[in-house]
C-alpha cells in the first residue's frame, strides 16, 4: 500500500511545483460528504473540491446519469456530431438564469474558459475592448483570466505581459474600510483618468468574491453598476463559476439583489465533479461571435451535460437552496457562539452555505494567516479538510456539499468549534 508521504515524495520529483497543494492526503475514495485517503483515513470534506460536488461526492443520480451516458457514447464534439442533451441543457439554463429577455448558451469546459468565452463575446456584441474588473476577484489562470484577477501573487506573477486594456477597481468591503462610495467614486475617476466609457465592453463581478475572501457584492453596488452598465452600452457580467447552483441558497448569488447579467458564467457546481462550463446570456450578444468563434474539442462533453441535468433535478428535488440556507445559520450560530472567547474572530459571514470566517491577530488587529493556517492543520489532523482564502489568506471557507449528513454535519462543527478553541489556547499561551 502506498503511504501519503510516498506519494507525496513521488509528486515533488514528477509534478510541477507550481500546482499548489492545499494538502498532502492522497484521495482513494469519496462518498457524499466524506473523503478516505490511501491510508484509509476519514476526512469530512469541507471543500467540495473547491464548490464543485455541492451535491456531494458520487451522487447516486449524477452516477447513474453518467453511466447510461457512457453506455451510449462519450464524445462526438458537438460541433461535429451534435447532441440533444446539450441543446436541452442550455434550454435549461436559459430559463434559469436571471433575465427576462430571450437567451442563448455555449458549453465549455473549465470556469477559466467560460470567461475567456464571454469576454470574447463582449468584445465581438460591443465592438469594444476594455474590461473593468475588480481587486481581489479571481477569474481563472489563462491569460484573461488572469489579467482579470485582481491579485498578483502568486496567480500572475513571473508571467509576464497581461493582455492589455483591462482595468481594476477596488470592490467596496465594509469590513476593510472601503464602502460603495469609494469603489463608485474609484470607477468615476477610472472614467475620467484612464478609459472612455463609450471603449469599455464590459465590467465583470463575482456576487461574492470567492478566492478574494467570500465578500458578497453590495445591492447597492451591484444595482449601481447594472445602470452604469445601461447608461454607457457597457455589457455586465457576472461570473457565478464559485457562487452558482444552490451554493448560496440560490440557484445564481445574483437572484439575491435582484440584477439580471448580460453574460453569466458558470461552472464547479454546474456538473457536480465532472469538467463543464458555460456562458448563458442574452440571445443577441450571445450571437455577436462568428460560427466556429466559439467551442472547442472537448466543450460540452455529453459526459459533462449528462451530469448537469442530473445536478439540477437533485438540486430541485432535495431542495438544496433552502437546504443551503439552514446549514448555514447553523454553521454561522455556532461560529458567533465562540466570538467571545476568540477574540482573533474579526468577521462571520457569507450567503447561504457559502461561509466564511476571518481571523486578525488579537492585539495587532492585523490580518492572522498564522491563526488561520494554524485552524486548517488543526482541523486536518482532526479529520476535517478546509480552504482557507482572500488577499491576506485570513479566511476560512467552508464550501460542504450541500448534501452533507445531519450527524455529519454536527460533528463537523464539533470539531471546528474544538479547532478553533485549541488554536487560541495556543496562540493566547504565546502571546
Ligand atoms: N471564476 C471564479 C469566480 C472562480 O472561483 C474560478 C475558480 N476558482 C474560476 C473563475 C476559474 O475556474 P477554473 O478553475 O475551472 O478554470
Amino acid at each position: 500500500m502506498s503511504t501519503n508521504l510516498d506519494i507525496q515524495a513521488r509528486k515533488t520529483d514528477a509534478i510541477a511545483r507550481g500546482v499548489g497543494m492545499m494538502t498532502q492526503v492522497y484521495a482513494d475514495r469519496a462518498e457524499n460528504s466524506e473523503i478516505w485517503d490511501v491510508e484509509g483515513n476519514r476526512y469530512i470534506d469541507f471543500a467540495a473540491g473547491i464548490a464543485v460536488v455541492n451535491t456531494g461526492h458520487r451522487h447516486p443520480k449524477v452516477i447513474e446519469a453518467v453511466k447510461a451516458q457512457l453506455d451510449k457514447f462519450t464524445h462526438t464534439c458537438h460541433q461535429v456530431v451534435p447532441y440533444e442533451n446539450y441543446v436541452a441543457l442550455a434550454e435549461r439554463l436559459n430559463k434559469l438564469v436571471p433575465g427576462n429577455f430571450a437567451k442563448k448558451t455555449v458549453f465549455v469546459t473549465t470556469g477559466a474558459e467560460a470567461i475567456e468565452n464571454s469576454i470574447k463575446i463582449a468584445r465581438a456584441a460591443t465592438k469594444r475592448a476594455a474590461v473593468i474588473a475588480f481587486s481581489g476577484g479571481f477569474h481563472g489562470r489563462t491569460f484573461m483570466g488572469m489579467s482579470l484577477t485582481g491579485k498578483v501573487f502568486p496567480y500572475k506573477a513571473g508571467f509576464g505581459a497581461m493582455p492589455g486594456d483591462v482595468y481594476h477597481v477596488p470592490f467596496p468591503i465594509d469590513l476593510h474600510g472601503v464602502t460603495v462610495e469609494d469603489s463608485l467614486n474609484a470607477l468615476t475617476t477610472l472614467f475620467k483618468a484612464d478609459v472612455d466609457p463609450q471603449r469599455v465592453a464590459a465590467i465583470i463581478v463575482e456576487p461574492v468574491q470567492g478566492e478574494g475572501g467570500f465578500y458578497q457584492v453590495p445591492t447597492a453596488f451591484f444595482k449601481t453598476l447594472r445602470e452604469i452598465c445601461d447608461k454607457h452600452g457597457i455589457l455586465l457580467i457576472a461570473d457565478e463559476v464559485q457562487t452558482g447552483f444552490a451554493r448560496t441558497g440560490k440557484i445564481l448569488a445574483m437572484e439575491h439583489h435582484g440584477v439580471a447579467a448580460d453574460l453569466t458564467t458558470m461552472a464547479k457546481g454546474l456538473a457536480g465533479g465532472f469538467p463543464l462550463a458555460a456562458v448563458t446570456g442574452r440571445a443577441d450578444i450571445m450571437d455577436a461571435a462568428n460560427p466556429g468563434g466559439l467551442g472547442g474539442t472537448y466543450g460540452g462533453s455529453p459526459i459533462g451535460i449528462a451530469a448537469a441535468h442530473a445536478v439540477l433535478d437533485v438540486i430541485d428535488e432535495e431542495q438544496l437552496c433552502e437546504r443551503a440556507v439552514s446549514l448555514g445559520n447553523r454553521l454561522k450560530q455556532r461560529l458567533q457562539s465562540l466570538r467571545d472567547d476568540v477574540p482573533e474572530i474579526a468577521d462571520i459571514r457569507g450567503p447561504g452555505f457559502m461561509n466564511a470566517i476571518e481571523f486578525n491577530d488579537a492585539i495587532s488587529g492585523k490580518p492572522s494567516p498564522e491563526f488561520t493556517n494554524a485552524l486548517r492543520a488543526k482541523a486536518q489532523e482532526k479529520g476535517l479538510l478546509l480552504l482557507s482564502c482572500g488577499i491576506h489568506a485570513n479566511v476560512i471557507r467552508f464550501l460542504a456539499p450541500i448534501t452533507i449528513q445531519d450527524g455529519i454535519f454536527q460533528e463537523a462543527l464539533d470539531i471546528l468549534e474544538a479547532s478553533i478553541r485549541e488554536v487560541r489556547s495556543e496562540v493566547g499561551s504565546k502571546s
